[in-house]
């Protein structure tokens, strides 16, 4: 789920955010606890907030809040009110320059067929456009999410059944999405006609998952059936599940910075496993760009299995030359401007003894604004090191992401103004090498980048946008709906 406005990323926080993360179950008497679980699991793809819709014989019950999911969900008082056998959650990172509760999804309408709830993960390129369509007309919208436009298309359509509304609604919606919905009496799942973003099928005991990754079936016991197909919606309800395919075919194109950094490793993502996959990366990496060094040094922890690849073809130890807290929270870098800027060294820290004397190879998945990449060779120098040479198990990040990757401006990518010799320069590396396309595309599609169909979305290392950006050709959309987001 993104929302109209570009990101206002603050000061220091250079990372891009990846959308989110939704899970449902339907059939199973402990339908919130799983999918507390579930989101629990998917917490990797949004922190900021968490919410959780139950349906239970005439009532929907919902509890959403900003934080994180075990905060959110670790209280009885809030787990026995979310009882019923059906439930969607939503893990959210906000795309929106702020963070309020009525964005918080799962969202909740009641229509004139009755509730629905919905969560969503990825981006309506066309969301605002819709959004002003749908408010000339008497539209009221009560967030600023683009997800909402599919509710107001779902009220206004001449169908009558809740399914034909949704394809009614999402016909007209462009765009890179996997949606979860719930009614009074059936699930649903919908992946974007090129399949961007992920979606999976899973079974517990007798009932029926969806979830943005695998790793969410596996906290729960479920065991993994298939991905949602690209352009496939699901409807489960007491029957079963039965699928339909509302869409012209497109040709599909995974999002494959999901293998590069979004993705949990344990996940297996369009029938390839995540881990295995990264080592492949840094495999490549290794063939690509070798250089000589005396050990090979992640950075934690999305670099890690990149590194063990590269290491491992390059024949160089491996050593975790950098430590990294995990119980470093997003609310503590944020709220004042001296704590931010120390971000990533409340983050990791060089462990001396694997560093000082040493010649290192550096292997992480990307470099953004390059603000990482800047610390952590200069925290590697400081630590002694002999020489640094940085290697990135990714091309370039150039181009924004609009299908649900919360990058920043096209103008904050380092690598949008520097090319590779000025980009080492300003990270401050003796040496700097990125992964080819085709590097990245042998790991993962097990062949070079097809440039006349390319197997993936790769619109942020390639340009190539494989869906409209209609609201981006529309322009003025930040102003408008930013204005809107201070009132809140
Ligand atoms: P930067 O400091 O802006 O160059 O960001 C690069 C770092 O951000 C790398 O260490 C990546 O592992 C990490 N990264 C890449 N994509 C994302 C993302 N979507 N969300 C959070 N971190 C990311």
């Amino acid at each position: 789920m993104a929302g109209f406005v570009r990101p206002a990323h603050p000061e220091g926080d250079s990372r891009p955010r990846d959308g989110c993360g939704v899970f449902a179950v339907f059939g199973h008497v402990d339908a919130s606890a799983h999918t507390a679980l579930g989101l629990h699991a998917l917490q990797h793809r949004g922190q900021e907030s968490a919410g959780i819709v139950s349906y239970d014989n005439g009532h929907f019950n919902t509890h959403r809040s900003l934080g994180l999911v075990g905060d959110i969900f670790s209280s009885p008082n809030v787990m026995d009110r979310l009882t019923g056998n059906a439930a969607v959650g939503h893990v959210r990172y906000s795309t929106t320059g702020g963070t309020v509760l009525r964005n918080v999804q799962p969202l909740f309408a009641e229509f004139s067929f009755g509730g629905l709830a919905i969560a969503h993960n990825g981006n309506f390129t066309n969301g605002y456009s819709l959004r002003r369509e749908l408010v000339k007309r008497g539209s009221i919208f009560q967030s600023t999410t683009d997800t909402e436009v599919l509710i107001h298309l779902m009220a206004t359509s001449s169908y009558h059944a809740v399914e034909d509304r949704m394809i009614d609604a999402l016909r007209q919606i462009e765009g890179a999405y996997s949606i979860v919905a719930m009614t009074n009496d059936t699930v649903f799942g919908v992946r974007d006609p090129l399949g961007v973003r992920p979606l999976v099928i899973g079974v517990l005991d007798d009932s029926a998952v969806l979830a943005s990754e695998t790793c969410a079936l596996d906290i729960i016991g479920a065991e993994f059936v298939r991905d949602v197909r690209p352009g496939e919606l699901v409807v489960i309800d007491a029957e079963g599940l039965h699928s339909v395919s509302p869409f012209p075919a497109a040709r599909h194109r995974f999002c494959v910075f999901e293998y590069i950094y979004f993705a949990r490793p344990d996940s297996v993502v369009e029938g390839a496993g995540v881990y295995e996959i990264r080592k492949r990366i840094g495999a490549e990496l290794a063939r690509e760009a070798p250089v000589a060094a005396d050990v090979v040094v992640p950075v934690p922890d999305s670099g890690t299995p990149a590194a063990m690849g590269y290491a491992s073809e390059a024949q160089i130890a491996f050593d975790l030359g950098i430590t990294r807290n995990h119980y470093i929270g997003r609310t503590f870098i944020e709220p004042t401007d001296q704590i931010r800027h120390l971000g990533v060294r409340l983050k990791h820290n060089a462990n001396r003894a694997s560093i000082a004397g040493r010649r290192i190879v550096l292997v992480d998945d990307s470099i953004v604004r390059g603000t990482t990449s800047t610390k952590i060779v200069e925290m590697m120098r400081e630590a002694g090191a002999a020489e640094v040479h940085m290697r990135i198990a990714s091309p370039p990040i150039a181009d924004s992401c609009y299908y649900g990757v919360d990058t920043p401006e096209k103008e904050k990518l380092l690598a949008s103004r520097l090319n590779v010799e000025e980009i080492a320069t300003a990270i401050g590396v003796d040496s700097l090498a990125y992964l080819s396309i085709d590097g990245l595309y042998r790991a993962t599609a097990g062949a070079n980048r097809n440039d006349e169909a390319p197997q993936f979305c790769d619109a942020c290392l390639s340009g190539d946008y494989p869906i409209r950006l209609i609201d981006q050709e529309d322009g003025d959309i930040p102003t408008q709906l930013s204005l809107l987001m201070e009132q809140v």
